[in-house]
Order: C-alpha cells, then structure tokens, then sequence
C-alpha cells in the first residue's frame, strides 16, 4: 500500500515513510492511494476485541511492517487504558448512545492515536538507530497526550510548548507531572500562537530540524487519522444488529480531523448513514456543510477549548474526496484560502454529512439537561454533540473527554463535581516545568542544551 499527497507533486511513499514524514515535502497531506475497502470484513470482525480489530484494520495499510512488530506495536499502544472496552459504548436512552473515548492516560480521545504515534516512532528509532526530538507547541490536551505517548521512551524526546497561565491546572499538571526525563514542558510568557511562531521558525531551518531528528506533532500524521478510524468500526459493531444501516455518528469537533477519520472509514464501506459535525461557536465547518462556504473567522474561546479552532486542518483531506483527487483544484483552492482565507464551493452537498453549532450558554444548558434526562454526565465538548438530534434514529455520539478534565463548567451545570482517580493522583505529584520567553533564541538554545545531538 502507497500513500499519496493531496496536492499531487510528492512521490507516493510507504506506511512507515508516510508516518516519519508528517507532512508531505509538496505541503499537502498523505492519504492511501487506493482506499481497502472493509464491507466485507464486518461480518468477521464482528466480537472482536479493540485491539484485534485496531491490527486486522491497520494490517490493510501498514504493508511495510511486520505483522509481528505491528501486533506489538497495538497491543503496547493501548495497556494505558483502563477501561477493558478501550472504547465503551454506552447505551443512555432510546435511540441514544455514547461511545466513551476518554479512558486512555489523558483522558480525552487524542490518546487513541498518539499512544500508537509514540509506539511507532519507538519503532523507527529502533530500525533506524537516529533519535527522534518531539517538538509541538499545546493549548492543551494534544500536548498532553503527545507527552504521555513518549513518556520514557528510549531516543525520543519531547519539548512542548504551552503559554503559561493560559492552560487549565489539570492540563498543566497532566504535562508537568510526569517525572519523565524525557519529558520537557516548556510555559512561554505569550500566548499558543506565540508558540506555533516559534514552532514554525525552527522548523523552517533546515539544518537544526536534520541536526535534532525534529518531528511535530499535530493532527495531520496519517497514523492518527487511521488510529481514529478503528473506534467507529468498532462503535459500529457494538450496536444492535437492526441499528446499524441507520446510525448517525455525531462527532464534537474543531480540526476536523476526528471527523475526518469517520468519513475515511465511511469511504471504506462502513454502512454510516449520518456524520453530524458538531462545533461550538468557533463554527467554521458548520457554515461551511449549512453554506458550502468555507470562511476563516475570529477564534473566540469557549467552554470546549479543544475545539477553538478556525482553521481545520484536515478539511485538505476531505477536499481531496470532494475533487476526486485531482491536485490541481486542491492546490487552487487551498492556495485561495491561503490568500483570501476562504474557499467558496458552488451548489455544495454532501454525501453523508449535516452539522450543528452550539454557543457557551447552550453548552451549559446541554450538560444539564442530558444530566436530568438520561443521568449522563457529559463534558463540554461532548456537549455539543447533543443539540437537536432526532431520535427517530439510532445515534452514537462520541465522547471525547472525561468531563473531570472540565470541573468547573461541569459542577455549575449540574451540581456535582466530576471526579477521575488519575487526575487526582496528580495533585500530590511535583510539578516540574521550564519557564522561558517566546523568543526563538531561548527556544533554540534550550532544546540544544537539552537533545543532545
Ligand atoms: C482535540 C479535541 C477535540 C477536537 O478534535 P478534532 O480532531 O478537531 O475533531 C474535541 N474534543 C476534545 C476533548 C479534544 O481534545
């Protein structure tokens, strides 16, 4: 299996080039140059365990590794979990069911895929013997979950930048309290966009990112996308056998990218009918699936931070499929949203999708009428998922994080305060970060001081 870049001018590389690389050298995203299609393998999937089925799914994709080495790689990736379904599926009323994806170390669904990031890269430091250094900058939950996917690894290590006093406590204390050597939690004087500035300088020098083996971690790394695919299979197969043809997954999102991965999984013939992108006020993909016009806007913080983001960036991917794979429309189009920063889509629809938006005071008011209703208690993010669903049908929202992470919104909503064990534990353990300024210099020297090289 090759992978291929949106934007057509990169060579189609292997799984394991694809995952090292990140980005295309083009500036486009990798997706499989051929999608295996999975309709037929449902029926023997079926009972299988999370983990069995993540291997049977990426076997179809990851060619260039050994079935062995693969089959440690998701085994290892998912031990941190500590819920025995990895991805619960919970019933909560008529029609109405939650899939929990917020059981892994960090509590929210980015661990799904950056706990298999961080095993692959330990695999691609022991192929290759060259280090690997993890540089990213976090306004929250991806940098936590980056760390706890390399926490201690051999090789690797991991310098995230986050603007300090701008994280929630228990965010920070989920980066800063690991005790891991190789862990380096940086709190910058400046905001998170000060922190992709400086990110982006230091990649752009050619010579310092070979020099320190320098990988980013953000959404667009194709194993992340594939890692998020395997939940909705899953999901799927937990459902009663008369709900499935007729299911609407609803997906709280911001980057696009956990939607994405359903509509990967839908293109490969996972019988969906439905795919509701659910934002909150930062409410780009919604103009855009209501409108076709898909149109920059402020970032306007909200009660679901994670999710406060106007710019998506795996909407290429999507685009990708919506041009039928021709470069040079995607290349225009991104180019004009570069330019003008927004993309304009004549007579727009779509195959699967609808959309949703919801504001901070419907946040609030959801969190507590899904509490009074069904007795679940959702976090903020989760939240969103929940306006106006028509539970005529069968409905799979997914959770993306455990609403202890959120205490405060949540105890204001419904009168309670959400408890996790793992959050509390941190509160007794040191907290260890390093204060610097936002200036590239500092940065620089820092990580030089501290890689090796
Ligand atoms: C990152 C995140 C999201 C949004 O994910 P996308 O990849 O943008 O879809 C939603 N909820 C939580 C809790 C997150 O951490």
């Amino acid at each position: 299996m090759k992978f291929v870049s949106t934007r057509g001018r990169s060579e189609a590389v292997s799984f394991t080039e694809a995952v090292a690389t990140g980005l295309a050298p083009d500036g486009g995203l990798y997706l499989p140059e051929t999608l295996p299609s999975i309709g037929d393998q449902l029926n023997d999937w079926d009972g299988l365990g999370y983990r069995e089925l993540c291997f049977e799914f990426f076997k179809l994709f990851a060619t260039d590794i050994s079935t062995d080495v693969l089959q440690g790689v998701i085994n290892r990736a998912y031990d941190s979990f500590t819920n025995p379904d990895i991805a619960p599926l919970k019933k909560i009323g008529h029609n109405l069911h939650v899939l929990e994806l917020f059981h892994g170390p960090t509590l929210a669904f980015k661990d799904f895929a950056l706990q298999v990031l961080g095993e692959l890269y330990q695999e691609q430091v022991l192929r290759t013997g060259k280090p690997i250094t993890v540089l990213g900058a976090t306004s929250g939950d991806t940098g936590s979950a980056a760390i706890h996917g390399l926490l201690d690894r051999k090789g690797m290590r991991i310098f995230i930048l986050y603007p300090d006093g701008r994280v929630s406590p228990l965010q920070e204390r989920q980066m800063t309290c690991t005790g891991a050597e190789n862990v380096f939690p940086i709190a910058i004087k400046g905001t998170f966009d000060d922190g992709q500035r400086v990110i982006k300088e230091l990649f752009e020098d050619q010579e310092y990112r070979l020099r320190h083996g320098l990988s980013a971690i953000n959404s667009i790394n194709l194993a992340r996308i594939l890692a998020q695919c395997v939940y909705y299979v899953y999901g799927w197969l937990r459902l009663p056998i008369e709900s499935r043809q007729d299911v609407v997954f609803v997906v709280p999102t911001g980057n696009f990218g956990n939607v994405f991965a359903g509509y990967l999984a839908y293109k490969m013939g996972l019988p969906i009918s439905n795919l509701r992108v659910a934002t909150n006020q930062n409410d780009i993909l919604h103009r855009f699936f209501t409108t076709g016009d898909y149109s920059m806007g402020d970032v306007c913080p909200s009660h679901a931070p994670s999710m406060d983001i106007q710019v998506a960036s795996n909407f290429e991917r999507f685009l990708y499929f919506h041009e039928q794979g021709n470069p040079t429309r995607i290349r225009e189009a991104m180019q004009s949203f570069k330019t003008h920063g927004s993309i304009r889509f004549e007579d727009f629809e779509s195959e699967v999708f609808s959309s949703s938006r919801v504001d901070d005071t419907e946040i609030v008011d959801i969190i507590r009428d899904v509490h009074q209703r069904y007795g679940y208690i959702a976090d903020p993010h989760t939240a969103c998922g929940f306006k106006n669903l028509d539970l005529s049908r069968p409905h799979v929202v997914l959770s993306t994080a455990h609403p202890a992470k959120f205490p405060d919104i949540v105890q204001v909503a419904t009168g309670i305060e959400p408890i996790s064990p793992v959050l509390e534990s941190l509160k007794a353990l040191e907290i260890k970060k390093f204060p610097l300024s936002a200036e590239v210099a500092d940065i620089r020297t820092f990580i030089d001081e501290r890689a090796g090289s």
